[in-house]
């Protein structure tokens, strides 16, 4: 994540001079522009904002931005100083508890801002967590891991094979649960991957994020948190799911099914939600309410693990202006498989059919999902639809899109055959497909 980098935010010439002086993010420096000089901390800044600007941090705790023109010169005073945190001492656990391990894998959840350098610093090893959140020592023995520090915009399909190799051995190893955290961006494609990598688990598998960081008055991490352990240490069944809040407010957090959720609202703390599917359970309270019914039982035999997910498939929105250069330059560069984003109940524009024919011909799989969100795909309704399944499109029910692209990602690493990769998308596996759509948008459906 750029936390890493020494000079976050900081581009071009401004970078270069820095650089020259030997100058990182939370060193005391002085800058001369002409007549004036400032002396101050150097902290990280937006990326996007004017790049001849440098940020100190005066002494009087004030951050002030400098134009960096003219005559200038920068001298580093001080090396940065270590942030010193020091948790309290780890609370004892309390006999009898579940285990649960919290693998952290970035995002906001997993992050602190350094208020005297700006930095945003992954911090979430199991000490933090519980100087955080004290809480969580009623609830679980826990033990956490650091498996990457990454915000999730830029996962992978790669990414989320090592993630389930490292749950499959944390089940192998015997512990009661896992909690996974997650930047929220994509958290929903990832809780997808686990659950067709991860079948039928033992043991629940649960993601969580957070819409707003922990430093902040109004973060919903702590509270994710609290109840995703709880679920992970405590719940009767073993799903791979997510944990966020279900409203604005902080007395009921939603259970989702890993394969049915998606990511709603770019900024608001109920942003989650189940899509075509109830979610399975709420935390009202301290109390799992679990809300439907056939669930995979917690210490269940039906274990699989099937990791593997190809980088050969993508995932196309249609739009009305659309061409075929977009599926054809995908043919070109070797993806083996496409969901399509069709309109309402799966459809493309009539230009685009003889294309996708060609492609299906050279063996690529062509899926339908809908840019609706809620509700089927039906390519029976209308002719355009009749023709895209008589080319061979295969229609994907009320799959999610996003939980369309990451089970075809996962088939084509399954098998080279493309009958077999068509027989296992239209197959049920964890939940994805098939149950009754609901009426209307879940909004507001609680326990
Ligand atoms: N965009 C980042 C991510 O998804 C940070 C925001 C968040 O954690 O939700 O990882």
């Amino acid at each position: 994540m750029s936390a890493e980098d020494r000079l976050q935010g900081y581009v071009g010439r401004v970078r270069r001079i820095l650089e020259d002086a030997g100058a990182e993010i939370g060193d005391e420096i002085e800058v001369r522009v002409g007549e004036k000089t400032y002396r101050g901390i150097l902290i990280a800044r937006y990326e996007l904002a004017d790049p001849d600007h440098v940020v100190l941090k005066l002494p009087s705790g004030y951050n002030i931005g400098i134009r960096m023109t003219g005559d200038i010169s920068v001298r580093r005073i001080a090396k940065a100083r270590k942030p010193g945190f020091t948790p309290p001492p780890r609370p004892e656990a309390k006999p009898g508890l579940p285990k649960v391990t919290i693998v952290s894998t970035g995002g906001t959840i997993a992050s602190r801002i350094d208020y005297r350098t700006g930095g945003v610093k992954p911090a979430l090893n199991a000490e933090d967590l519980l100087s955080i959140v004290p809480e969580l020592s009623e609830i679980a023995e826990l033990d956490s891991e650091i498996l990457f520090s990454m915000f999730s915009e830029d996962m992978t399909p790669g990414l989320w094979n090592q993630m389930a190799e490292r749950v499959h051995r944390l089940i192998e190893s015997g512990v009661d649960g896992v909690v996974i955290a997650h930047g929220t961006d994509t958290m929903g494609y990832s809780s997808a991957a686990l659950s067709f990598a991860l079948q039928k688990p033992p043991i629940p598998i649960v993601f969580v994020g957070a819409q707003r960081s922990s430093d902040r008055p109004s973060s919903d991490a702590a509270t994710n948190l609290i109840a995703a352990v709880r679920v992970a240490g405590h719940a009767p069944f073993a799903e791979v799911c997510l944990t966020m809040h279900a409203w604005h407010s902080d007395d009921v957090i939603a259970v989702h099914r890993g394969t049915r959720v998606r990511k709603l609202h770019t900024s608001s703390r109920d942003a989650f939600r189940s899509v075509n599917h109830e979610p399975i359970a709420y935390v009202v309270g301290g109390e799992i309410k679990v809300n439907t019914e056939g669930l995979n039982p917690r210490g269940g035999d039906g274990y699989r693990f099937r990791p593997g997910f190809s980088e050969k498939a993508a995932l196309v929105k249609f739009y009305p202006g659309m061409g075929p250069e977009i599926f054809e330059v995908l043919a070109e560069r070797g993806i083996r498989g496409i969901i399509v984003e069709g309109s309402g109940l799966g459809h493309v524009a009539n230009r685009l059919i003889p294309t996708l024919k060609r492609l299906i011909e050279e063996g690529i799989f062509i899926g339908m999902a809908s840019q609706c969100i809620w509700g089927r795909v039906n390519m029976r309704v209308y002719q355009t639809g009749r023709d895209l399944l008589r080319i061979g499109v295969v229609s994907l029910d009320d799959m999610l899109a996003e939980t369309a692209y990451v089970k075809l990602s996962w088939c084509l690493a399954q098998t080279d055959d493309l009958d077999e990769v068509r027989r296992l998308m239209l197959t049920p596996i964890a939940g994805e497909v098939g149950a009754r759509s609901l009426p209307t948008r879940a909004e507001g459906v609680v326990a």
